[in-house]
């Protein structure tokens, strides 16, 4: 069969899918957003809307669906949130212009736009308390980097790193969308592959150098190749997104990974620091933390816990802020306030600047800029402020002509759409007035014309209506049209409707004009101050995004110390030798968790110091281990990021290295990970893990056969105590690791603490020292509800392995001659021969009682 010809409009289609083949094609006609071929059912199917057809190609029906443009938004949203991509085709030019230009009704149409993941800046698209990285990864002489934008904001980060912690760079962002060189070893990270001539450094400069408008970039940092092709291919993509109009993206600031703690993707995971295993915020380490009142705040602390610091001097210096809040709860509590009534000025100048800005927008930057003002009076009247607030103080303030230009031109709360006037204030411009004077005059005109009508005729039924149609007209009940028809009435007849009729008379014209004329006047006139006062504001974006930096920074430490005051957090006192010395550590998620079942959650100190940096925790399912290991994790998070910690008291040297491993079987229910995977996360941390590193490790070997666990859990630990020597918290079901402990000088051991009281368990969730005396396997089965039959089956089962382990010696028989360790046993058999040496000489009945028990000091501290 020939194929027939595409219809002039398919074949524009065609060309304009064409050019947007790895995007949904939205294609403008009129009032709806069109969808054709394969993008319709994708759509149809995503937005759960009726799938059509339209006309034919190639004899078969072209499905089709369409969405109003009114509504796009939020279709938009679920499209993008569905993983796809959306290329904006507008039309651009009117039907009348297309006429004039080639004869035909069909008009011009343009990409203006892609629509990605990563590239959002409307309010309704992105959620405000997340930031919304789009990133890029570029390599360039043996080096990796890493580019990231948060365009809703202007952020720009470069982050220099190398292959082995780009995964870790990548899960501390959790970007919308990542994009890297289609010539890139990191492909599988990437959502989205660009040309490799994108990713070149020397271009990245260029690039950099253009958008900035700059000679060089040393004023910004100094930037290694692998930072400038990551940088330059970001820019390129966000150009082809934005067709050219690049939005607003603040200078590029170095990120300096060695002045954070090291975090992988695995430890990032476990921890649950910003989202929960689940990708939800919500029972987040974040989300237990988050006090804060505004969305940049909440972005900022994100960012924050994502990325401890390694700077003590930095640390102290946000601790010194929340301190000051801590204590001063007055203080606290205007500042809260006045956050709280504020607007996201950062994402409102992020709108203005990518064109999509609204008198809204500008509303609330005036507001927020106001706000800002406000709060830098307040703070500036502190005496003796921390050295954080003397720095912040200067973006507070500033704006004032800003303030002042935006306080004169806008109403009070100006609309969301511009298109029907009505933002710019009164007495800002004698010219608008006197145009908004005309049609107020020319309304009143009507309304007079209106009661002079109705005399005339002697209906009084008559109205004056408008629509966009027939504009100004004159309405009556089909029954009294007759009067009105005739030809002297001075009435002309315009349009018969089921009830009513509808005329136009020559004075109702005049006026009528007089008004449209004004009020298009007016609003043309609104449109061109508009313009001006977005342009007035980007001026001065860079300092208005400070402001907004500045603003989010208190938010974080009034939060935090709203926290700290809310859970009787202690202030962490940072030291440099790599102690870890908390007193009544507590798990905030946890914590919260009990309390909302009216349950106390039991406090635990975590005291890791030189001689004992490893402590082996043993006892119960369900006795509270894995709490205890990930709050001190957690706690070491909070620490660095600045904040205060669920503990009564708490010291700690920095950690530049945090490691968090959960053995496999956990991690099963989950139905990811694999024995392999915790194998290599563990072998990870033996290869990273340096004397300032914390590790805690649950579980491990957990996911294998008993014995090959035992071997590699004991493995595992002689190592990380011999050779990594990093603080570490290592939790485990193996009774036999606790021998241990006579080979390992600082490794010592824990148990969390439980009681069979009659015939019950009791799981005290208290860490005692010293190994646990039993595993009370059978009574957490109890617990759990195994039937009694079964439970009395295991209990005759134990009773026959633990005979049979009596005289095998168990499990862990034969490891004390393993030859690693036999320097260590042949002290302790020096030891014994020491103690047998004393007993021998002593004459028992000869000791006074003073004595008996000043021997027995005397034997106990030769063990
Ligand atoms: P384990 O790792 O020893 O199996 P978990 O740490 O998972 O135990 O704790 C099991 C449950 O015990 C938790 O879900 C919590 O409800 C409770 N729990 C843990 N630690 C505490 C504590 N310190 N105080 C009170 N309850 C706790």
């Amino acid at each position: 069969m020939a194929s027939t010809p595409p219809t002039p409009m398919m074949a524009q289609y065609l060309a304009l899918k064409a050019d947007a083949r790895d995007c949904l094609l939205f294609y403008r006609m009129g009032d709806f957003f069109e969808m054709f071929f394969e993008d319709a059912k994708i759509a149809a199917a995503v937005l759960d809307i009726a799938l059509t057809a339209r006309g034919e190609h190639d004899g078969v029906p072209i499905p089709m669906c369409g969405v109003p443009v009114h509504a796009a938004d939020a279709y938009l949203a679920r499209l993008i949130k569905a993983g796809h991509r959306v290329a904006i085709a507008e039309q651009t030019e009117s039907p009348a212009d297309a006429k004039k230009r080639s004869g035909k009704t069909l008009v011009a149409r343009a990409i203006v736009r892609v629509v990605t993941a990563g590239t959002l800046t409307e309010e309704a698209l992105l959620d405000a308390r997340t930031a919304n990285w789009c990133v890029a990864i570029g390599e360039a002489a043996g080096g990796v980097a890493v580019a990231a934008a948060d365009i809703s904001t202007g952020r720009f980060e470069l982050i220099e790193c190398d292959a082995a912690s780009l995964g870790a760079e990548l899960a501390r962002l959790a970007p919308a969308e990542t994009i890297a060189s289609e010539a890139t070893a990191f492909g599988e990270a990437a959502t989205m592959l660009r040309p490799r001539a994108d990713f070149d450094s020397g271009r990245g400069e260029t690039r950099l150098k253009a958008l900035y408008d700059v000679a060089t970039l040393d004023g910004f940092g100094q930037f290694g190749r692998a930072a400038l092709a990551a940088a330059g291919g970001l820019v390129a993509y966000l150009d082809h997104t934005a067709k050219g109009a690049i939005p607003f993206l603040r200078p590029p600031r170095l990120a300096q990974t060695a002045q954070q703690m090291a975090i992988d993707a695995a430890t990032r995971e476990s921890l649950e620091l910003t989202q929960t295993t689940n990708g939800a915020r919500k029972g987040s380490l974040l989300d237990a933390v988050d006090r804060t009142v505004t969305a940049a705040g909440a972005r900022l602390l994100a960012a924050d816990i994502g990325a401890p610091l390694m700077d003590r001097g930095r640390i102290e210096a946000r601790l010194d802020l929340v301190t000051l809040l801590a204590e001063d709860a007055g203080l606290r509590e205007a500042l809260r306030g006045t956050l709280r009534s504020m607007a996201d000025i950062g994402r409102a100048l992020g709108r203005l600047a990518a064109g999509r800005g609204s008198p809204r927008d500008l509303g609330q930057l005036r507001d927020g800029l106001d706000g800002a003002w406000r709060l830098g009076e307040r703070l500036g009247k502190i005496e003796q402020p921390p050295a954080l607030l003397g720095e912040l103080a200067p973006a507070l303030r500033g704006h004032g002509a800003l303030i002042d230009l935006l306080t004169r031109a806008l109403v009070a709360s100006p609309p969301i759409d511009a298109s029907d006037g009505g933002y710019i204030a009164p007495g800002y411009d004698a010219a608008l007035d006197d145009l908004r004077d005309a049609g107020a005059g020319g309304r009143r005109a009507i309304a007079a014309l209106e009661a002079e009508f109705r005399n005339r005729t002697g209906v009084t039924a008559l109205k004056i209506r408008h629509n966009g149609v027939l504009g100004y007209h004159i309405e009556v009940p089909a029954r009294f049209g007759d009067a009105l028809m005739k030809p002297d009435s001075g009435f002309t007849h315009r349009q018969t409707m089921a009830g009513a009729i509808r005329f136009n008379a020559p004075e109702l014209h005049e006026v009528a004009l007089k008004v449209t004329q004004a009020g298009a006047h007016a609003l043309a006139a609104e449109a061109a101050h508009l313009e001006d006062l977005i342009a007035a504001a980007l001026a001065k974006r860079e300092a208005v995004a400070a402001t907004a930096d500045a603003l989010a920074r208190l938010d974080v430490a009034a939060g935090l110390a709203e926290r700290a005051a809310e859970g009787g957090w202690a202030r962490p006192a940072l030291v440099d030798h790599a102690c870890f010395d908390i007193v009544g550590g507590r798990h905030p998620v946890v914590e919260d968790a009990l309390a909302k079942r009216g349950e106390r959650f039991v406090a635990n100190d975590c005291r890791l110091s030189e001689d004992s940096r490893l402590w082996l925790v043993t006892g119960p399912n369900m006795g509270g281990k894995s709490t205890f290991l990930r709050q001190n994790a957690a706690i070491a998070v909070l620490a660095q990021a600045g904040s205060y910690v669920p503990a009564t008291a708490a010291k700690l040297g920095l950690v530049d290295r945090l490691f968090s491993r959960v053995g496999a079987s956990d991690n099963l229910a989950r139905g990811r990970s694999t024995f392999m995977v915790e194998m290599v996360e563990t072998a990870a941390i033996l290869a990273q893990a340096t004397p300032r590193s914390f590790v805690i490790l649950d579980e491990v070997g957990r996911g294998t056969s008993t014995y090959d666990g035992l071997a590699i859990a004991w493995a595992v630990v002689e190592a990380i105590h011999e050779d990594n020597r990093c603080r570490c918290l290592f939790a485990t079901h193996y009774h036999e690791l606790t021998r241990l402990a006579e080979r390992c000088d600082a490794l010592t051991l824990h148990h969390v603490r439980a009681r069979e009281w009659k015939g019950e368990l009791v799981l005290l969730h208290e860490v005692s020292e010293g190994p646990a005396d039993r595993s009370y396997g059978l009574a957490v089965a109890r617990l759990a509800g195994l039937p009694p039959a079964t439970i009395a089956r295991a209990k005759s089962v134990l009773s026959k392995l633990e005979a049979g382990r009596a005289k095998t010696g168990g499990l862990a028989a034969g490891l004390d001659d393993l030859p690693l360790f036999a320097a260590a046993l042949e002290v302790a058999e020096e030891q014994c021969d020491a103690i047998r040496a004393e007993v021998e000489t002593l004459d028992v009945d000869a000791l006074t009682p003073r004595e008996a028990l000043e021997t027995l000091y005397r034997l106990k501290a030769l063990t």
